[in-house]
Parts: C-alpha cells; sequence; structure tokens
C-alpha cells in the first residue's frame, strides 16, 4: 500500500442476526413492554449468544439464570415467582413443564430450526433408531437434545465414534448435528461412523442462515477477515475457522475495543462479517472504523466505542 492509501473494506452479506435471533430477541422486548406478564421476568441461560445483549437486557431489570455447577432443573427450582424465558437455542419439554407447574408464566423463543431438529429426533426414537448427535458438549442447544432421551449419544470428535458399543451395529444409526457447526467438522466424523456401522442415516442440520454465512466467508478474497461476535457463539467461531481453511488470518473480536491495530499492518483488503446473535451496530461501528483507518493519521487510531451497550437491543 502506498502511503496515504486507505484499505478497502469488503461487508461480507449475509451477516449479523438470523431469523431465530430476530425473533427470540422480539420476544423479550415484548415481555418487557407487556404489564400483564407478571414480574420478575428471568431467561434461563442467555437469550442469544452475545454479552452485550445480555447486559442490555439485566439493564432493563431482567434476571439471567445462569450457573455452571446447577442444572437447568435446579435453576428453575430456584424461582418462586415470575416469568421464565427459555432461549433460542432450544429446551428440554420436562424443563418447561416443572415451571409451569411451579406457576411460573412461560415464554418459550426457541428458534423453530432447532426446534424441527427435536422433532425429527423424536420421529427417530420412536421408530426405535439409535440416534448419534454431533455437536459441542456444554453447548445450551446440544444439552436441550440430550435431555430428549439418555440413550442418545453425543459426538464431538472422531475419537468418540470409537467409544459407542457393537451393540449398536444392528440398528439403524440417525446421526444428525447441532445447527450452527460447519461439514468442515461433520464430515470426518461422519466418515468415521459410516466406516464402523452399516445402516447409517445422515440428516444434515446446520440451519441455513449458519450455511449461507459460512458460503460467503468461503467467496471472500481478502487479507485479513475479522469477525464480529461473543466468543461463547458457535456459529461466530465456525465464521474465524471458516476464514482460517481458507487461508485468511482471522481474528473474532466482541467489538470494537477488541481490534488490534498491529492486525492491520500491510492489509490492502479486510472483510468484515459477525456471527449470527452480534447486534448490528457493534458491527456497523468497526466497519466504519476500517474505512476511516489510516496508518498515517492518529486521529483515525481511536478504538474506543462511542456505543451506548446499554440501549443495544
Ligand atoms: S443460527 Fe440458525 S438455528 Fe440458531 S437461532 Fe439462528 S436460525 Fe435458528
Amino acid at each position: 500500500m502506498d502511503p496515504g492509501d486507505l484499505m478497502q473494506v469488503i461487508e461480507v452479506r449475509p451477516r449479523g442476526y438470523c431469523h431465530g435471533v430476530v425473533s427470540a430477541l422480539k420476544k423479550v422486548r415484548d415481555v418487557l413492554a407487556d404489564p400483564t406478564y407478571p414480574r420478575p421476568i428471568h431467561i434461563l441461560g442467555q437469550i442469544v449468544h452475545n454479552g452485550h445483549v445480555t447486559r442490555a437486557f439485566e439493564k432493563q431489570g431482567i434476571i439471567h439464570l445462569q450457573d455452571k455447577s446447577k442444572t437447568q432443573l435446579e435453576l428453575i427450582e430456584s424461582v418462586f415467582e415470575g416469568t421464565v424465558i427459555f432461549s433460542a437455542h432450544g429446551v428440554a419439554k420436562a424443563i418447561v413443564e416443572r415451571a409451569k407447574a411451579r406457576g411460573l408464566t412461560v415464554v418459550n423463543a426457541v428458534c423453530k430450526d432447532v426446534n424441527r431438529v427435536h422433532d425429527l429426533i423424536r420421529v427417530r426414537l420412536d421408530a426405535g433408531d439409535q440416534v448419534f448427535y454431533i455437536g459441542h458438549r456444554n453447548h445450551p442447544e446440544t444439552e436441550a437434545i440430550r435431555s430428549i432421551d439418555p440413550s442418545i449419544v453425543l459426538i464431538e470428535t472422531t475419537k468418540d465414534v470409537m467409544l459407542p458399543s457393537d451393540r449398536y451395529a444392528r440398528k439403524t444409526i440417525f446421526v444428525t448435528n447441532q445447527t450452527t457447526l460447519s461439514m468442515y467438522d461433520i464430515e470426518p466424523i461422519l466418515e468415521v461412523i459410516r466406516n464402523r456401522f452399516e445402516n447409517v442415516v445422515f440428516d444434515n442440520e446446520i440451519c441455513q442462515a449458519t450455511t449461507m454465512r459460512q458460503e460467503a466467508v468461503t467467496r471472500v478474497e481478502a487479507d485479513l477477515l475479522i469477525v464480529v461476535g461473543d466468543a461463547k457463539s458457535s456459529n461466530t467461531n465456525q465464521l474465524a475457522a471458516i476464514g482460517m481453511r481458507q487461508g485468511i488470518p482471522s481474528k473474532r473480536i466482541q467489538s470494537l475495543e477488541e481490534l488490534e491495530r498491529k492486525w492491520l499492518d500491510d492489509v490492502a483488503v479486510v472483510a468484515v462479517t459477525s456471527g449470527a446473535s452480534t447486534p448490528t451496530r457493534v458491527t456497523r461501528e468497526v466497519i466504519m472504523f476500517l474505512q476511516a483507518y489510516d496508518q498515517n493519521d492518529p486521529s483515525t487510531w481511536n478504538t474506543e466505542s462511542r456505543l451506548d451497550f446499554d440501549t443495544i437491543v
């Protein structure tokens, strides 16, 4: 780059909020605005995996039920009044029923794409299939799926495929997956499963929103990819991993403050995308910073955010 040249900034599309997140956030806002919902209002876990969103709702009085040492059932047992909102990631029916039995008002913000996987797995279990679920342990979506039936086998890596007993060999093995994975993760696992078992049926449940965001990253040609999103967000991490696979140095940042200027040295073209739970304004601020950035002009170097995060939702 010649002195004075600005970087080319590619705004990757589609990026950011998916329909499941938009719908979940709207449900929370609707409950907040409606005084007929009993107070206090709780969310089991995080409504979506984004710390800015979580804190903004807390500022509006929402209580997040989060404690790694407790099960979801124990967390529900600790609530004595009010409303409980279940997140976009899904929740076991037993938890919803228990909340209702305790007299709590229940709002289910689960994404319809996640709901479909629950329904599909139930149908397969009823048919007598053995279900293998490829997903991340401790992710709420995975945990909700596992709570459907104890026979569901969680597969995180190819090593886990070696553990299931040979007694499964005579059954149909139905394999499906967490909605925010990528086929790069799934394919090697699927290959090992197919080599080990005879009757394997695979249903790819990576949701369309995730697929489209991942495909957009595979088309990027840039010196650097910035992915805006939370470290806990599975789909955000996948976007950065796919960027790296494309041979593009890829950095995940929660917001502008985490952007390090040294990453921009010798970068002529930078691409920006964001996870499905990242507020649009957070990504827009990063894009505007990069568009104005001039490595010779210190007045463009300030990565302090000017956003009011309290009102980000
Ligand atoms: S990433 Fe996919 S499954 Fe998850 S909330 Fe969005 S649309 Fe639903």
